[in-house]
């Protein structure tokens, strides 16, 4: 398995595959799975679905690692337009962005003033951005930008970003994310990392996850838990419940298209769930690590394909 893992993480930067598989008919349809559309109005209309069961959602722009300064403002536009249009049609709904896709690896004041941007939109509309986190070059970057922007004035509370818990840092990371009550979403990690930086065993990870979900459970800000892993769920909830933290204080968050039997049972529960809804025509990158996380969802695309 962890050889799928590193193929399929290899595969998600190839760019050959990227330009042919997001081109392609076949592979649109493919990645329907775990991609809500390729337009904003497909996007929105999943939001209103899932609001309508109960759950909220986040909204993700596909895209990362832009070329090119116009790209990276053609990209914020998109978030712009979502902004407005979750406020237009009162969904319950936040956005979540990528700072390479603002233009980071061109320039890190790029990506900052733009990622400001988007945070001064979501305060002025009472809403807020998550600055997901990309691979562990970049976790230093995205850390102080998100700490500066946060610690303005008019900022505080409408930014937020992600911890990955296979990172041998993210404990030491948390303590000063809640040192400026900065909201974070904990999830285990998605990209392929050297034994150097991060856990290579699962069992650690999950340890990892376990111990530094507590954190963020006793620091009384509201936070995410990122993760479909039954186990990883019911022990943020028994311990949750061991020191009276009431369900309402934090979410749990799953992809769009898994697990969808889970995000009920824990709305059934009483618990709060966000629904991470991705959209757009560079769907690649993202589709192949989710193929990574669980290789036996080639066999059941493939299944699926030969069937329709
Ligand atoms: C809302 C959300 C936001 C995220 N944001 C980021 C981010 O910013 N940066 C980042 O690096 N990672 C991010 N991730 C991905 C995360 O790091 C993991 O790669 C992913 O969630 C799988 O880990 P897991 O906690 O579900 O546990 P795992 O141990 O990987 O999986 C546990 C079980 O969950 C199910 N499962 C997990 N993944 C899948 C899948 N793709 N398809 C079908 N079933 C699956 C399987 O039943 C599996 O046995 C995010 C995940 C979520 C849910």
């Amino acid at each position: 398995m962890p050889f799928l893992r590193s193929f399929f993480i290899a595969m998600s930067r190839n760019r050959t595959l990227r330009s042919l598989s997001e081109r392609s008919v076949v592979g649109r349809r493919m990645s329907s799975r775990f991609v809500a559309g390729m337009e904003i109005d497909d996007a929105l209309r999943v939001a209103q679905a899932v609001n309508q069961q109960g759950m909220a959602v986040t909204l993700d722009s596909l895209g990362e690692s832009v070329t090119s300064q116009i790209e990276a403002h053609q990209a914020a536009e998109v978030y712009h337009r979502l902004l407005d249009a979750i406020a237009a049609q009162k969904l319950v709904a936040n956005i979540s962005v990528k700072l390479t896709q603002m233009g980071l690896e061109l320039s890190p004041q790029l990506a900052e003033t733009i990622a400001q941007g988007l945070a001064e939109h979501a305060a002025r509309s009472g809403n807020f951005v998550r600055i997901d986190m990309e691979d562990s070059s970049l976790t230093q970057v995205t850390l102080d930008i998100v700490r500066r922007l946060h610690a303005r004035p008019d900022l505080r509370g409408a930014i937020g970003t992600v911890i990955q818990a296979y990172l041998y840092r993210s404990e030491a990371d948390i303590e000063q994310l809640l040192a400026d009550s900065i909201r974070v979403r904990l999830c285990k990690g998605a990209y392929k990392e050297p034994v150097e930086v991060a856990f290579a065993r699962k069992k650690d990870v999950d340890a990892n996850y376990v111990r530094l979900s507590q954190m963020l459970l006793d620091s009384g800000v509201y936070h995410a838990l990122a993760t479909h892993d039954e186990a990883m769920i019911a022990s943020a909830k028994s311990f949750a419940k061991q020191r009276g933290i009431n369900p309402s204080q934090f979410e749990f968050q799953m992809l769009y298209g898994v697990r969808r039997d889970l995000q009920r049972n824990l709305v059934r529960d009483g618990f709060k769930v966000r629904v991470y809804v991705p959209f757009g025509r560079e769907w690649y990158p993202y589709f192949m690590r989710r193929l990574a996380e669980r290789p036996a969802n080639v066999l059941f695309l493939a299944r699926n394909f030969f069937r329709a």
